[in-house]
């Protein structure tokens, strides 16, 4: 396995591996690797040629006050768990590679980043999309793989590709969960004994939606307050919001029939902890 650490030396690579006519595969991560990044590297290894994992906490995507300086950055074990997993290439740069002065270029996808996330973290999907197109542009991926865990993350990547014509494919990797159901993420960490084990009513609260639904109650409104009193049975979990919407526009929904997304955050301490199922009421 090679590390690059500069654009030039990840570039060199990929084209030899583009030269033999090998399928580049791309998980773009922030690091502090898990089961849920190895499962979206397993599924890459399985569909590609020649893997590219790039570990990059991207300061254009946090908010002041965010978490960017603490989030956790454990190079050593993350190139362990690439090695093992089979990855050709971990693309590790610096801020200053990916940013080497004033950045003027952004890239906005309009609409879809609104709601969700998008009302609390102001500039989080610019950023996100922006390093995404970065990162697309730097590997050229044939195929680049995310997780149904940032479900509006994965719309608003896909739709920025179909918009702007960009010649790859994304796949989106289902949810890597832990045992009681709590969606693995680099947060979890930030979580406590206590904290940890309230964490889990936030799957409970999806699991709620998912039984109700099936149960025939189809009034978004009366299903949130549902999962709200879930949730509330834990008083240190502060909602942030419970969303059901239009699974392609995001647009919040009256009736829950056909696709939809059931999307949570909250913060849990100091963790900000995210959440989603999708339901589809025709199968
Ligand atoms: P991050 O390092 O948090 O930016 O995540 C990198 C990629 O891993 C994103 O596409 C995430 O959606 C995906 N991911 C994170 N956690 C999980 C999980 N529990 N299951 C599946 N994919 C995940």
């Amino acid at each position: 396995m090679e590390v690059a650490k500069t654009i030039e030396s990840v570039r060199r690579l990929v084209k030899a591996a583009h030269g033999k006519g090998k399928k580049i595969g791309l998980v773009p991560t922030m690091g502090a690797l898990h089961v849920g990044h190895v499962s979206l590297i397993e599924e890459a290894i399985k569909t590609c040629d020649f893997v590219v994992v790039s570990i990059f906490v991207n300061p254009t995507q946090f908010s002041p006050g965010e978490d960017f300086e603490k989030y956790p950055r454990p190079l050593k074990a993350d190139l362990e768990i690439c090695k093992k997993a089979g990855v050709h290439v971990v693309f590790a740069p610096t801020p200053e590679q990916m940013y080497p002065g004033e950045n003027l270029t952004w890239v906005d996808v309009e609409k879809i980043t609104e709601p969700l996330c998008g009302r609390s973290r102001p500039g989080h999907f610019r950023g996100v999309a922006t390093v995404c197109a970065k990162l697309f542009n730097i590997v050229t991926p044939d195929i680049a793989f995310f997780g149904q865990k940032d479900a509006q993350q994965a719309i608003i990547i896909r739709r920025m590709v179909a918009d702007l014509n960009m010649p790859l494919e994304i796949i989106v990797c289902p949810t890597v969960r832990e045992p009681d159901g709590l969606a693995v993420s680099s947060r979890n960490q930030y979580l406590n004994k206590q904290q940890r084990q309230d964490a889990t009513y936030i799957y409970k609260s999806l699991i709620k939606c998912q039984e109700i639904v099936k149960a025939g109650k189809i009034d978004a409104r009366e299903v949130i307050a549902e999962m709200q009193k879930v949730l509330q049975q834990k008083s240190s979990i502060e909602i942030e919001y419970i969303s059901i919407v239009d699974s392609e526009s995001l647009e919040a929904i009256d009736r829950i029939t056909g696709k939809v997304l059931v999307a949570i955050a909250v913060k849990l301490g100091s963790a900000r902890l995210i959440d989603n199922i999708l339901i589809d009421t025709r199968k």
